[in-house]
């Protein structure tokens, strides 16, 4: 790994050391010679058979040997009349003379591939289909009685109405964030030290050796390095305050189950102000519902006040209603 380390960060990349050549080797399928040399012995020097380059391999860690000042001109070419691997600079096969036009190259030794994922069981995947399956037939189903309705005459039963009024109190609360994001406000104050993120540290390397088959009996060798990095914990200050904030206190609710006398608010009593115990009214809620029968069965809808005011009880109206779900207040008329 090298790095280029400035005062406020460092930058490291990966790096590939100087290439080293050595000769591939392989065995003759003719006399059985073992060990040849894939650059110095185009040819069993026992047999005279012409080197075979399917049958190249990487030698073994002390049976490496350098293939000196041999200057690469690209993988063997495969020549076309006779088979047999020929230098990629020639014009003409060395073995049986033919001309090297359109010839194609030899193939390369690999790394062994990498094993295949094992298939999923196939009672498994019936099993994931059967589930889904069934989970789509439940959710048509539910889709159909949900919007599948019916008309149905009603009668307006009874009404009831809700108003309710928050009332909110300034008062001191404890909070905690980051003492850099503390509010201006904020008052007994106190710190302690605690993991705000963690930071990715250059720590070392690791490097393995990358073999490559450069299809002319000749194969490199090279290092192939990658930086490690191990996970540091930053440190930063937490403060815990008070402050004075507005916060809901309590509610008041006034309710009623009839349309006289009509709905009123609340009145809660409050200590007005802005001292701390001080209380101000807030966030106001209001429903109005009318309460329908039909057939034995009772229904519920709400409504705006307006249209609340314009269901007298007893008279009668016609509503859609599901199966599911019940009635569809939109609908009536
Ligand atoms: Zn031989
Ligand atoms: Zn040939």
């Amino acid at each position: 790994m090298r790095c280029l380390v400035f005062s406020y960060f460092s930058y490291c990349y990966d790096w590939a050391m100087a290439e080293t050549v050595y000769e591939m080797q392989w065995d003759c399928e003719y006399c059985g010679r073992k060990k040849l040399l894939g650059l110095s012995h185009r040819f069993c020097p026992a047999c005279g058979a012409p080197q075979n380059p399917a049958k190249r391999y990487f030698p073994a860690e002390a049976d490496k040997i350098l293939a000196k000042d041999h200057e690469y001109s690209g993988a063997d070419k495969t020549c076309p009349h006779c088979k047999n691997p020929v230098s990629a600079k020639m014009k003409f096969c060395a073995q049986c003379g033919g001309p090297m036009e359109g010839a194609g190259q030899v193939k390369l030794v690999g790394e062994a591939p990498a094993p295949a994922a094992p298939e999923p069981a196939k009672g498994g995947r019936l099993w994931w289909k059967l589930v889904l399956g069934c989970f789509l037939a439940g959710a048509a189903l539910f889709i159909f009685l949900h919007s599948y309705t019916r008309a149905v005459p009603l009668r307006v039963a009874g009404h009831s109405w809700s108003r309710e009024i928050e009332v909110e109190r300034f008062q001191a609360v404890s909070d905690s964030s980051w003492c850099d994001d503390k509010p201006f406000d904020a008052y007994s104050v106190s710190r302690r030290r605690e993991v705000r993120s963690h930071r990715q540290v250059a720590d070392g390397e690791t490097c393995k050796t990358v073999k490559k088959d450069r299809g002319d009996g000749t194969f490199s060798e090279s290092q192939e390095c990658h930086t490690k990095y191990r996970s540091e914990p930053v440190y930063d200050s937490k403060c815990s305050y008070l402050v004075d904030r507005w916060r809901r206190a309590r509610a008041e609710k006034k309710e009623g189950a009839a349309l006289e006398p009509e709905p009123a608010w609340p009145e809660p009593s409050i200590r007005s102000g802005s001292c701390l115990g001080c209380e101000r009214l807030g966030a106001r809620q209001e429903t109005y519902t009318v309460r329908f029968t039909a057939a034995g069965k009772d229904y519920s809808c709400d409504f705006s006040q307006d249209k609340w005011k314009g269901f007298p009880v007893g008279s009668k109206w016609s509503g859609a209603v599901r199966l599911i779900g019940g009635l569809v207040c939109d609908s009536l008329k």
